[in-house]
């Protein structure tokens, strides 16, 4: 793998001051990609396109994703980038789950929302129609979906109902004979503004299941609103949605998706995406802050020469590594068939709560400068509080875990 991190003077600022003295990349045991040398699992093909797959996000992802961030603004324009290199369909290829999980770590450590873009499409869209959906949906949307020519929205969480979606769900579905009629409302859904449909859930008013409907977004009665001033994920567009009497036809409902034990062998997996964005994360804190440490003087020294800043980045690797050995037994774990929603909780409470202290710890190792999204940090650190609360917060992940340890719930 060449240009395992990025040289010092591209990552320390805005100035891109060269320092030939500096060493660009890691020695010795964390010269690896990963810092725990976990690609090597790959086989040769595998870990090749991984290398490839890190050169092109680094090149042509991560330094214009920070303009779309100040601007608030979604990256199409980077979409080509990410289709072009497979990203789109990555959950339909035979690989293995260490493989997708490295992948959606490489895509984060370049940029949260574009990983949160592909991470969405890939899990909760593809993956979802691809176990839950009908032979036609499944032809007429997965080959579209897979080059990204279709984008779709995962709609679950609802203004009055997030922590509690699963009991309180307010979104119905009327059956009137071959269609479905939705009402309610949804927040903060994930490309929203931009998709050509969304899967919306809706409880069957008849007999209160649960169930999912592919509602293109031109259908009369969907509004969608985008969700502004976010301190995180600003490349993401999330939005309220609003469903005031929206028709869709039989054929539009999964008929996989039948009640909230649906939902959760779709969150599992996802859930556990979550732990592979905070390992691309904090990986992308160490290589912002180890190129920093070498570049700023202070006393006559780089940063790198003080005790107290080795000691942050070593906790900023130690939490990194941490997140990805867990993540390494997960994707085990899943290519076995045996991933539980308690696992899939664990680490994505864990691992966030890792990113959450790396991202601060880089923060302050940067001065003044962690302050401006000019060196990058500052963009690490709002991204990480998004990753913090979605897919369920860190409380409810707690419980989860709780709960699958004790045998008793504490949710209410
Ligand atoms: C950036 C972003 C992107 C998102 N994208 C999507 C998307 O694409 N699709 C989608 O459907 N949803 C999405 N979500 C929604 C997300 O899943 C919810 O925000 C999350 O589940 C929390 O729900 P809430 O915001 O309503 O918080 P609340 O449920 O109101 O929680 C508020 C606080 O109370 C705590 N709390 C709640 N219940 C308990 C309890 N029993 N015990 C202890 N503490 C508790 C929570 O942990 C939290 O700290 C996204 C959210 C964000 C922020």
């Amino acid at each position: 793998m060449t240009d395992t991190l990025p040289r010092a003077s591209s990552a320390a600022g805005p100035t891109d001051r060269p320092t030939p003295s500096l060493p660009a990349r890691a020695a010795g045991a964390f010269a690896d990609l990963d810092l725990l040398g976990v690609a090597e699992l790959l086989p040769a093909a595998e870990r090749a396109r991984l290398g490839v797959l890190h050169d092109l996000l680094q090149a042509q992802v991560r330094r214009p994703s920070v303009g779309y961030w100040n601007r608030e603004e979604f990256a199409a324009d980077l979409l080509p980038v990410l289709a072009g290199a497979g990203l789109g369909g990555l959950q339909l290829e035979p690989v293995s789950a260490l493989f997708r999980g490295l992948v959606h770590a490489e895509v984060a450590r370049a940029d949260l929302s574009l990983s949160t873009v592909v991470g969405v499409h890939n899990e909760l869209v593809v993956g979802l129609i691809a176990a839950l959906g009908s032979p036609e949906q499944r032809r007429e949307l997965l080959p579209r979906l897979a080059t990204m020519e279709l984008l779709g929205a995962f709609a679950l969480t609802e203004p009055e109902h997030g922590s509690d979606v699963a009991g309180g769900l307010a979104t119905t579905a009327r059956r009137e004979g071959a269609h479905w009629v939705l009402d309610g409302a949804k927040r903060w859904i994930g490309l929203a503004t931009v998709a050509d449909f969304a899967v919306v859930w809706a409880r069957d008013v008849a007999d209160g299941q649960v169930g999912a409907f592919l509602v293109e977004t031109g259908r009369p009665g969907f509004r969608a609103e985008l969700i502004r001033n976010k301190i995180g994920l600003r490349i993401m567009p999330n939005a309220d949605v609003t469903l005031d009497g929206v028709r869709v036809p039989e054929r539009n409902r999964l008929p996989g998706a039948v009640g909230f034990a649906a939902v959760n062998t779709v969150l599992r997996h996802s859930r556990a995406w979550v732990g592979w964005q905070a390992v691309g994360l904090q990986l992308a804190a160490l290589d912002v802050a180890r190129a920093y440490a070498l570049d700023r003087q202070q006393f006559g020294r780089p940063l790198a020469a003080f005790q107290l800043v080795q000691h942050s980045l070593a906790r900023m690797a130690g939490n990194a590594a941490s997140s990805l050995g867990l993540m390494v037994q997960v994707a085990r774990l899943q290519d076995a068939g045996s991933l539980e929603m308690g696992h899939a909780a664990l680490v994505k409470a864990t691992c966030t709560a890792h990113a959450r202290e790396t991202v601060a710890l880089g923060r302050g190792l940067l001065g003044g400068n962690g302050m401006t999204t000019d060196y990058e940090m500052a963009k690490l650190f709002g991204d990480a509080e998004a990753m913090y609360t979605y897919e369920g917060t860190q409380e409810v992940n707690q419980l989860i875990v709780g709960r699958a340890l004790t045998g008793v719930s504490a949710f209410a």
